[in-house]
């Protein structure tokens, strides 16, 4: 494409147009084969953001997008490949948890993540807590893998999506994640690439999402559901609440530690029931399980028995990663400074704003804020108190982890500013909808 030509692409869809046919598919492979500069892509992106894109448009993205590069091809394996993707999160590590629980009940998971997106934490860096562990794999690698093991976690790569893996770092830095079709055009893209049978999609909602609204939320819902069907994905979705930080850790080595106490039986309620939910929809989509309870006993089984850890400790092993870790998340990094962070009143926690405390995370070092940061694994926070808990004057509410005190003083505002201290408040509800092909159902009205 010449690039005289991208300004006036901009424009278009600045004054609220629909691109014409063909125009995503070459401003695509454009980009990805750098024959387009960043700025021009992103200041697309932003005219998506306030203009959206026409039903014909997101599905022309999608496929330019999952054309980009190879896909992973099972061929006839008859083991059923499921995933599930989360739209982002504070203190959401469900992934890591999920990955070995389906690998051990009879679901393969080739699963492609992400890293930080703007205020919420990414499944690679996460992984990446862990000494050594490498989430670039090969296509033959991955294929291998999955085969042999039932479980790879790894990112996109220059041949895997590698469109949505410079789009993704794009958008992370520029203000443009928060839109509908830019959302499901990259989550779609990545699991399409992955050669499912089905997939299980966890949207967030609530003021930690990049979809507050739970109307948005739905919608987005809606959109990615019908792209996998589409696509002849079976596809799910689930509503989940982001109103909370999920589970108590956030930051990567601290909420690697928690996920691996989950997999030991010991993980925060609220984190456990959204994961159960998520597997339960996994092994249902598979066709593993048909009824809700005996899946969810399956994966509670496998959890109990010690055997996800093991497959767990495996998946590490095998992506390089030291395996030891699993057996004792003291060997995670770990962060110079440690400071508690008490209640200077009493009453119920109304609100920890998850927002604040995902800038927080990379206020502190452990996030991105421009695409060619380092992140420092070690830092974060672990936040003790839950929206309905009422607490007392100088009850401890969260542990910042810093790597000096200047920036632990910095968290201490993040704290004060996240937690609210007040009269009750109702609490919404973890899972509130479910939603595939055949509608939308509420589970809990919040
Ligand atoms: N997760 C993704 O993979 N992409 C997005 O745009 C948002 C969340």
């Amino acid at each position: 494409m010449p690039s005289m030509v991208v300004p006036r692409l901009i424009e278009r869809k600045r004054d609220g147009m629909a691109l014409e046919p063909g125009a995503w598919t070459a401003l695509i492979q454009a980009y990805v084969a750098g024959e387009v500069p960043d700025y021009q892509v992103a200041a697309l992106a932003m005219a998506v953001v306030f203009r959206g894109l026409a039903a014909e448009e997101l599905s022309e993205l999608v496929e330019a997008m999952l054309s980009s590069g190879d896909r992973l091809d099972f061929g006839a394996w008859p083991v059923p490949r499921v995933d599930k993707h989360s739209i982002g999160g504070v203190g959401d590590k469900t992934s890591l948890l999920l990955a070995p629980m389906l690998a051990c009940a009879g679901v393969a998971v080739p699963m492609i993540s992400g890293r930080g997106l703007g205020h919420t934490g990414g499944t690679l860096d996460k992984l990446e807590s862990i000494r050594g562990f490498r989430t670039r794999l090969s296509l033959d690698e991955t294929l291998r893998q999955v085969r042999d093991l039932g479980v790879a976690m790894i990112g996109q790569t220059p041949e895997l999506v590698p469109a949505d893996r410079k789009l993704y770092a794009l958008r992370d830095v520029t203000g443009t994640v928060e839109s509908i079709p830019l959302i499901a055009a990259s989550i779609m893209s990545k699991k399409l690439a992955e050669d499912l049978t089905g997939l299980v999609l966890d949207i967030k909602t609530g003021s930690g999402s990049f979809m507050p609204e739970r109307a948005q939320s739905l919608d987005l819902a809606r959109t990615m559901v019908a792209i996998g069907e589409a696509k002849g994905c079976r596809t799910v979705a689930l509503l989940t609440a982001m109103d909370r930080p999920l589970g108590w850790a956030c930051g990567n080595a601290l909420e690697m530690a928690e996920a691996i106490h989950g997999l030991q039986g010991e993980g925060p309620e609220d984190l456990m029931e959204v994961t159960y939910a998520l597997g339960v929809e996994m092994l249902l989509v598979a066709g593993v399980e048909t009824v809700r309870t005996a899946a969810r006993e399956r994966l509670e089984g496998v959890v109990q028995s010690g055997a996800a850890l093991d497959k767990f400790a495996s998946l590490v092993e095998a992506q390089g990663g030291d395996p030891a870790v699993v057996r004792d998340p003291e060997r995670l990094p770990k962060a110079a400074v440690r400071r508690d962070v008490v209640a200077s009143i009493e009453g119920a926690v109304q609100r920890v704003d998850p927002r604040t405390i995902g800038y927080g995370v990379i206020g502190l070092g452990g996030g991105r804020q421009r695409t060619t940061d380092h992140i420092d694994p070690a830092v974060g926070f672990v936040i003790r108190v839950k929206p309905g808990m009422r607490v007392e004057r100088g009850e401890h509410l969260a542990t910042i982890h810093a790597a000096d005190a200047a920036s632990a003083d910095a968290a201490e505002q993040v704290v004060e500013r996240a937690i609210s201290i007040g009269d009750p408040l109702p609490v919404a509800p973890l899972v509130s909808h479910r939603l595939d092909a055949s509608g939308l159902e509420t589970l809990e009205a919040g």
